[in-house]
């Protein structure tokens, strides 16, 4: 048996389910985050001295919320916790952290990749333009400091986010110019049958758009964003087709923005776990079994990292994948307690299906992008540019495309520009997205100053 710490990456539900179950057998962990709390993005901690109640935080998920957070800090010397701790590269059974402005390897043996996920986006003419923010920075701005983004914001996109946190900001006082769903409403529809398996999660939709109407918010279904406008140096108003192609223009002084969620997998790519396409989520993802095993020995994935499947699967895989861990470590868990976190994430797994039903990655807008917008912010390459240089140099391949153009080359590694940019490469060569492969995980897989990567 070896007793060398496992190492967990990601203190959010996924990696404190893990951490517990490991710190339950006695081993230890070793919890590795950059977050100064624990938590993750959905039961984000909110700074020292904030008031603000649970409810006030968390909504319908306080209860789940303070029970994940009595779990974590009930941990307190039985793991070894390490927050603000960045994880920038892993290499020959070593990870490369920035802590406290210093870069620390941490050898690993056995490891349990819980990163989470992130906005995905589709960039439009205008985005980058100060107060346009993605849902999940949104989010953050209230939940983690109890500020808005604006006076007047347009909540843009699809997605069960965009309703929730659209809803957050009017809960909260902020004032909201519209919300814009890019799905239409019939897509939606056809979706309920399989919506109405996933019980108070569809409850917790319908909700949403309820009070959101109650307030006379304008809630409109099977838009296209056409470009923010700019005045003295920040947006100004949103132009939008409504779903009867009528160009419209709503003013405001924040967008929000956000198609869904990529899982955070650079790291899983570093750990030379290989990829496939999964067609449900439209993204590649690495390949792992249920167990959370992957076909890298001591390598385990859990959470949204591994697939976008939402905070209560993430609890029970990042168990799931522990149990997994002890059990190659030689420990006995017993065969009911992982049958039973199975069955659970297969019913989960089956409502995913209707979900990505009612919320489609709206790929035509990516692959429409005119081509004066700026695709990777960046590199400061637009979709035009990059069309250009993969058609004439016959890059039919993304990271040939990148190499050509330099799109997803700089700070944020396409972490924010590369999906779209796959959509974009794939209808300019008129080609599946999935032929056109997937970025290559670099690193660092976020950005870092210049003295510790040297
Ligand atoms: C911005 C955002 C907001 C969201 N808000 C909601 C919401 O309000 N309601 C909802 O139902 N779902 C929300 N989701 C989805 C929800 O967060 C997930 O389903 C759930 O939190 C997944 O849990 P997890 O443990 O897999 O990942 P997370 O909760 O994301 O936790 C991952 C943790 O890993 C850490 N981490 C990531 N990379 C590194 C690294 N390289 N080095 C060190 N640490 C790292 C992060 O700091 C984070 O604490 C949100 C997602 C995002 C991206």
């Amino acid at each position: 048996m070896d007793d060398r710490p496992p190492i967990v990456i990601g203190a959010g539900p996924a990696g404190t389910r893990a951490a517990a179950t490991l710190a339950a057998a006695r081993l230890v962990p070793i919890v590795l985050d950059e977050a100064p709390a624990s938590g993750g993005q959905i039961y984000r901690r909110a700074p020292a001295g904030f008031t603000r109640p649970y409810r006030a935080l968390y909504g319908f998920d306080a209860a789940k919320a303070r029970r994940l957070h009595t779990v974590f800090d009930g941990l307190a010397g039985s793991i070894d916790y390490r927050p603000d701790t960045l994880v920038w590269d892993m290499r020959h059974g070593a990870l490369h952290c920035l802590c406290g402005g210093r870069s620390r390897e941490v050898p690993y043996r056995d490891i349990i990749l819980a990163p989470g996920a992130r906005d995905r986006i589709i960039p439009f003419p205008g985005w980058t333009l100060p107060g346009i923010y993605t849902l999940g920075g949104a989010q953050i701005a209230l939940k983690y400091q109890g500020c808005a983004i604006g006076r007047r914001v347009v909540f843009m996109g699809t997605g069960p986010l965009l309703y929730l946190v659209a809803y957050q900001y009017a809960k909260a006082g902020g004032g909201i110019a519209a919300v814009l769903d890019t799905t239409p409403f019939a897509a939606k529809r056809r979706a309920v049958p399989g919506l109405l398996r996933g019980g108070s999660t569809f409850a917790k939709g319908l909700w949403y758009v309820a009070a959101l109407r109650a307030r006379g918010i304008t809630v409109a279904n099977g838009i296209r964003p056409v470009a923010a406008e700019e005045k003295d140096a920040a947006v100004s108003a949103l132009l939008y087709r409504d779903a009867a192609g009528t160009q419209r223009r709503l003013a405001c002084d924040a967008v929000a923005f956000g198609f869904g969620l990529s899982s955070e997998t650079q790291l899983a790519d570093l750990a030379e776990i290989p990829f496939a396409f999964d067609p449900v989520q439209q993204q590649f993802l690495p390949e792992h079994d249920i167990t959370g095993r992957t076909p890298v020995r001591g390598v385990y994935l859990a959470g949204d990292g591994s697939g976008i499947a939402g905070a209560v699967a993430a609890e029970l895989c990042g168990e799931r994948a522990a149990l997994a861990l002890l059990e190659d470590r030689g420990h006995e868990v017993g065969k009911p307690r992982p049958a039973e976190l199975e069955r659970a994430l297969r019913r989960i797994a089956a409502f995913r299906v209707p979900l990505e039903a009612a919320f489609p990655f709206p790929a035509d807008i990516a692959a429409g992008m005119p081509d004066e917008t700026l695709l990777c912010r960046c590199e400061g390459v637009t979709a035009g540019e990059f069309r250009r240089a993969a058609r004439t140099l016959e890059a039919d391949e993304i990271n040939r495309a990148k190499a050509f153009s330099r799109c997803g080359m700089g700070r944020c590694q396409g972490r924010v520009c590369g999906p779209a940019a796959a959509v974009v490469l794939a209808a300019a060569l008129n080609l599946p997205t999935e032929r056109i492969g997937r970025l290559r995980g670099q690193p660092p897989v976020k950005p870092i100053p210049m003295a510790v990567a040297t």
